[in-house]
């Protein structure tokens, strides 16, 4: 099961004027509506503003989220906000760790674990924030300061409780600096994050739990992001405070899946097909293509053509040999400069092996991998 994505914007202590923050509101209505079904979206104003803009955000389909809640309860604690009393206002979320809490407020990892903690037992929904700071990653140590920090989360939180955290990996390096990490940075250290939360949790919470990115996320540079199988959002800080910031909710939208895949052939295709559904036989294995970084080729075929198919998951390698039977879900399909067509499997796709053996010889004859269209999109993107 592909995991919903997740976006959210902090606001940190912005804007200045409660009007200032209802004229944001205001312009993201005049966007495209979001789809709910699709993607999660919430956003965090400052705590009078969250209560007042709340109702007008909810409308939209996004969620209010605090920035922060207190490791205690109610009572004589000056200047807190107690977990259950952000429920009680009707907030489902709230934001926790969030590095700036860490580094300009002292928080340590054991407070923001407690504050997980009250925050998951008044019935909230977390986003855990962690990341490491420049000279932590300078010295090869990310992972290690992002195990650090989870650590006595995962020592308090039970296992089912998982299902109402979303951790958000922010490099500080990359916060508010317009640096961000490549998206082959940002995956590696998902990647990591995950593998540590099987082996300290479960296989199933790992799989499961949603790792947004933040750190100078921007319109321009969320699409390639997006597209990394470990990435599943982003929290959003500067880039949050415009009206684009529903560009980058849309640009995370899933494509269009096809709930009952209507079966169609290599010689449907055409230069602007997305969500293409086909039975495939593979006549040439899947390699790595030369001259990239993990994008792996492979030509398959039906009755009626053959197509290349182009994917960068290199598991995909495995089920991708000569012969071998196919089932392709919601690909979609590409050119590169030269107008050579060939089939996308990306993150959002499935490409397995048949259920049962195809009953077709491949049409070799008529390789569509070479048909000459027009240019429209240009690979990798
Ligand atoms: C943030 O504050 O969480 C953040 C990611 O900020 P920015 O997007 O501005 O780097």
């Amino acid at each position: 099961m592909p995991r919903k994505p997740i976006v959210g914007g902090n606001w940190k202590c912005n804007p200045k004027t409660l009007e200032e923050a209802q004229k944001l509101i205001g312009e993201w209505k005049n966007q495209v509506p979001l789809d709910k079904r699709k993607i999660d979206v919430f956003a965090c104003p400052m705590m009078p503003h969250l209560l007042k803009v709340k109702l007008p955000m909810e409308k939209l389909g996004i969620s209010a989220c605090a920035q922060n809640c207190s490791k205690t309860g109610e009572g004589a604690f000056t200047g807190e906000v107690s977990a259950a009393q952000l429920k009680d206002a009707r907030v489902q979320w709230t934001l926790l760790g969030h590095s700036e809490r860490r580094t300009k407020y002292g928080e340590t990892d054991e407070e923001v674990a407690e504050k997980v903690s009250q925050a998951l037992a008044a019935g909230l929904k977390v986003v855990l924030a962690i990341g490491e700071l420049l000279d932590e990653r300078e010295a090869s140590k990310t992972d290690e300061v992002n195990e650090r920090m989870l650590k006595p989360v995962v020592a308090k939180v039970k296992e089912e409780d998982w299902s109402r955290i979303v951790i958000a990996y922010e490099p500080v390096w990359a916060i508010g600096t317009g640096k961000v990490a490549t998206p082959e940075q940002a995956e590696e250290t998902h990647a990591a994050i995950r593998a540590y939360m099987a082996k300290a949790v479960s296989e199933d919470v790992a799989e499961k739990v949603r790792i947004q990115y933040g750190g100078s996320v921007t319109v321009d540079n969320c699409a390639e992001l997006i597209k990394k199988p470990n990435i599943d959002g982003f929290l959003v800080g500067g880039a949050s405070l415009k009206a684009s910031f529903m560009e980058i909710v849309q640009k995370s939208t899933p494509p269009p899946v096809l709930k009952k895949p209507k079966w169609s052939k290599i010689t449907d295709l055409n230069p602007t097909t997305k969500g293409f559904n086909c039975m495939l036989k593979c006549t040439k294995a899947a390699a790595q293509v030369e001259g990239t970084e993990g994008v792996f080729e492979a030509v398959c075929g039906d009755d009626t053509g053959m197509c290349t198919v182009s994917f960068r998951n290199k598991d995909l390698c495995d089920i991708c040999k000569e012969g071998a039977s196919l089932r392709m879900q919601n690909a979609a399909v590409r050119m590169v400069k030269g107008g050579y067509m060939r089939l996308v499997v990306d993150k959002w796709s499935a490409f397995k092996p048949a259920d049962e053996p195809v009953d077709f010889e491949v049409k070799t004859s008529n390789d569509v991998s070479s048909v000459e269209y027009e240019l429209v999109d240009a690979w990798p993107d």
